[in-house]
């Protein structure tokens, strides 16, 4: 049930090796995707030390948790707020993912743009387990005031650039429902075609293109989009009109009678289609 760690976990502060806690063996705690996960808690058995004292412990990835420290101590026991075990997962995050205690970002002028886009240097660094840091790269970014900020907050990228990701986005995604005809992925192509590039020039090149080269399946996602807004409106009175409209637009394979009776609609339509589907059983059987 609980994940062994790989690598033998130290104290960060004394360098012990962290053992598992005996009397209270387990604990439960939210991950970053917030589902709740149970772990081993490792203390420092190093009865000298102060993490020991204070029944500060580790969950199987290294993250800490103070225990009876105070948070004002914690702080300033552990510069740049390391307190990841050593040997650890969370300790190598500590250097890629948060930077701790490194430099991250270097501002430039806005000058250098007239004002118009503030450039700015980002850092990453690759770390190991023990939290040495192993290499670094880094990237120009742009920053511009977006709708009424006052200060430079978001990340510019060029029409260009974003029209490209986003043909390859909606392109891949025509290519997944070709492949596996999943309406999840219908629903997802019009989805990325609706919001995907807002205004301007790029908006009609991304639109022509695949009005041209697509427009069947986008047609049908579309219309798979409304038909799912429709039913759930009228979920109490489909009748036929319904079913026949909706029928001719929706792609062939898909059978609309089929997706009511699965999201259990009611009405004499459906309650008529129930009983024939049961006849069409009796009759199979
Ligand atoms: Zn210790």
């Amino acid at each position: 049930m609980y994940w062994e760690p790989q690598l033998q976990m130290m104290c960060p502060l004394c360098k012990t090796n962290v053992e598992v806690d005996k009397e209270e063996e387990t604990f439960r705690y939210e991950d970053v995707c917030g589902s709740t996960v149970g772990s081993w808690k490792h203390i420092c058995p190093n009865k000298d030390c102060i993490l020991h004292k204070k029944k500060s412990f580790w969950n199987d990835h290294g993250d800490f948790y103070s225990g009876d420290l105070g948070f004002k101590k914690a702080r300033k026991l552990f510069p740049d707020d390391k307190y990841a075990a050593l040997n650890s997962m969370a300790k190598r995050h500590e250097v890629e993912i948060y930077g701790k205690g490194l430099k991250r970002k270097i501002y430039l002028s806005e000058w250098w743009t007239l004002k118009i886009l503030k450039p700015m240097i980002e850092f990453k660094y690759k770390g190991d387990d023990m939290g040495n840091v192993l290499g670094r790269t880094w990237k120009l970014r742009w920053l511009y005031k977006s709708g009424n900020q006052d200060y430079y907050g978001t990340y510019y990228t060029s029409p260009i650039v974003h029209l490209y990701r986003m043909l390859k986005h909606t392109r891949r995604d025509i290519k997944r429902y070709k492949k596996r005809k999943s309406l999840y992925d219908l629903q997802e192509i019009w989805r990325w075609f609706d919001m995907g590039v807002k205004t301007g020039w790029d908006r009609k090149l991304y639109r022509w293109y695949f009005n041209t080269f697509h427009k069947k399946i986008l047609n049908y996602s579309k219309n798979f989009v409304d038909f799912i807004e429709h039913v759930r409106r009228n979920k109490h009175n489909i009748d036929e009109n319904f079913v026949r409209f909706w029928d001719g637009k929706l792609p062939y394979d898909f059978s609309v009678n089929d997706y009511l009776l699965k999201e259990k609609c009611k009405g004499s339509y459906m309650d008529n289609l129930i009983r024939q589907r049961k006849l069409e059983r009796i009759i199979n059987d």
